[in-house]
């Protein structure tokens, strides 16, 4: 996104829907005019036609208002319905543009950010831009235009008496838009005493057992109390503003057209106007309550909108780490060859890999074993560069991963993470996921080299099942198979295969690992290895510890070396005899 200002961007929003933005403006417009020129057009009807008793052209007169009137309700049937389209279609528009942005950010960026947090901040965001979107531009012209145009209209019918209303306006907008900036501390305060309260009745019911155990239910009254109070505090407040408000806004709708009739009463005595000149003021008075209020409550609706705004424009403005080089090519054809060289990376300021050297050959299954936090996790993720290295090089078949696009590089890895993550949907497309385009007989057979298919046929509707939150929820293992069987139908010369390290059964591991060497043949295969039996099928281990390789060779040669491996084979061994 370019680096231009804020409204500007906001404003380029409008764009796609020029010819909806200008329709909506051009109702508002009539809008405007009906009720501009209602006054003006009955005072030319009582001064002109009534005097002459032309009654048939002063009803005449009458029925074309009556009329305009009609029309009016026709241009707020479009305003309304159509202005909110216009920031419906902007509202989708920001967020298809948001979506393909968090889409590019890398790893990274998620680690630093928490995705539900993100999220609902976008939302609440996207619902005040919207409604600025929509509300703004209309309700902005709509009270100018009147105001501004009634101003000339009376200014020409009497221009003191025009002058000493308008002196009232400027005050009567300054106390809505104070009053209403009050009223929205103040219900925020509310807002928060609220949520003060519910923080304060989670916590004591959750602890309830505990505080029984305690005998300690006084001195959680006592708590809920005081937060009971302060909510009741707060509301006290937001009411007594909005008392305010109200009464405020009653005295201005009153004290108006008494200034009005007042200095209009003596310019009549002066002989400086007529009565029917008071009565079109009057009616002018009217028409000004609605334009200010919409003025004041676009102030807000502006503020916040923007403010909303700006965080998506910060937001699109976070450059993704990891992009696609100018000049990137197709990594294809691919033969498997791993090189990771002289790679040292960090997060942040420690170093979690340094100097490291793997060469893992084309169809080459290697193990990567050593303690937990030793970096066997982040050096996988270095090959399909969800991370870039800090120093030295990770290539593929020879070539560095950063001169590759990123599609064409992850297209050809498969990776089985320890926490599978399952789409809401059915087994069936979470399956599928692996390669969209797959028949129903390859998804079946994927199943069944994944060893998941029987649990499949043993749940509720089969592969139609719903998984996750709604639906069945499956064990880590089952989640393992199915990442497992999406694996077999995207068919990746490289794989990376993180173990879950929790406990599982014997039947269970035993399946899993038969669905491993099944996936890994004819694979080139990085392990992040925890149990005995994969590390014993590995054709080569490496040990990571503290950021560097620090043994490397067969099962039998690391026990023979007696080393860190073996150390960890025996504590293992011990574990599960
Ligand atoms: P292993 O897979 O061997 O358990 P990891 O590669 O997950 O080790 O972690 C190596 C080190 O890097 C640990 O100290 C861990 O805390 C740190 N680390 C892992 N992931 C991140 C991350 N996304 N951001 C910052 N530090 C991380």
């Amino acid at each position: 996104m370019k680096r231009s200002g804020t409204l500007r961007i906001f404003a380029s929003y409008y764009k796609p829907h020029l010819k909806l933005f200008v329709l909506d403006m051009v109702c508002a417009l009539c809008i405007c005019a009906v009720d501009l020129l209602f006054p003006v057009v009955s005072r030319y009807a009582m001064q002109s036609l009534l005097p002459g008793r032309l009654f048939g052209a002063f009803f005449a007169v009458m029925a074309a208002l009556a009329g305009a009137y009609v029309l009016k309700s026709v241009f707020y049937y479009v305003v309304t319905y159509w202005g909110h389209l216009l920031g419906v279609r902007m509202e989708a528009d920001i967020r298809r543009d948001l979506f393909s942005h968090m889409q590019q950010l890398s790893f990274s960026f998620y680690d630093k950010n928490r995705t539900g947090q993100l999220m609902s901040r976008v939302t609440g965001d996207l619902f005040e831009i919207t409604e600025l979107a929509h509300h703004g531009p209309e309700d902005l012209f709509i009270s100018a235009v009147t105001i501004l145009g009634a101003f000339a209209i009376m200014l020409t019918i009497q221009w003191q008496l025009a002058l000493v209303v308008f002196a009232v306006i400027p005050l009567f907008l300054l106390f809505t838009t104070l009053s209403r900036r009050r009223m929205m501390s103040a219900s925020t305060a509310v807002k928060e005493k609220l949520s003060g309260i519910n923080g304060e009745v989670e916590s004591s019911l959750s602890g309830m057992r505990t505080a029984k155990a305690f005998a300690n239910e006084a001195a959680e009254s006592r708590k809920f109390a005081a937060a009971n109070d302060e909510f009741r505090g707060a509301k006290r407040g937001y009411y007594r503003t909005m008392a305010r408000y109200i009464a405020g806004m009653e005295f201005f709708m009153g004290f108006l057209p008494v200034v009005v009739i007042a200095v209009g009463g003596g310019l009549i005595m002066a002989g400086r106007m007529d009565f029917i000149d008071l009565t079109t003021f009057t009616l002018y008075v009217t028409t000004f309550i609605t334009p200010v209020r919409k003025l004041s409550a676009f102030v807000e609706q502006y503020m916040q909108g923007m403010a909303g705004f700006k965080r998506f424009v910060e937001l699109m403005r976070v450059e993704p780490d990891i992009k696609d080089a100018p000049d990137a090519v197709e990594l294809k054809d691919v033969r498997g060859d791993i090189l990771v060289d002289d790679v040292t990376f960090r997060y942040d300021a420690e170093p979690v890999l340094e100097h490291v050297t793997l060469h893992v050959r084309p169809g080459e299954t290697v193990a990567v074993v050593g303690p937990s936090g030793g970096g066997k996790s982040t050096l996988c993720q270095l090959i399909p560069r969800f991370y870039d290295v800090t120093d030295g090089r990770v290539l593929v078949d020879g070539q560095d991963v950063r001169t590759l696009t990123q599609h064409s590089l992850r297209g050809q890895i498969g990776i089985v993470q320890q926490d599978v993550f399952l789409f809401a949907g059915t087994i069936y497309d979470n399956i599928r996921y692996g390669r969209p385009d797959a028949t129903e007989a390859e998804i079946v057979e994927a199943a069944r080299r994944a060893e998941i298919y029987d649990d499949i046929l043993a749940m509720p509707d089969g592969f139609q099942t719903q998984v996750g939150e709604r639906g069945v929820m499956l064990s880590g293992g089952q989640k393992q198979r199915v990442s497992i069987a999406r694996i077999f139908l995207k068919n990746p010369p490289i794989l990376i295969l993180d173990e879950a390290t929790s406990a599982l059964d014997s039947v269970t591991e035993a399946r899993i690992q038969s669905a491993f060497d099944d996936l890994a043949r004819g694979r080139t295969t990085l392990i992040i290895a925890h149990r005995l039996s994969t590390i014993r099928s590995a054709s080569r281990i490496v040990v990571i510890d503290g950021c560097s390789i620090r043994e490397e060779g067969t099962h039998e040669e690391l026990l023979a070396l007696g080393g860190e491996y073996a150390q960890l084979y025996e504590a293992q061994k011990s574990v599960s005899v």
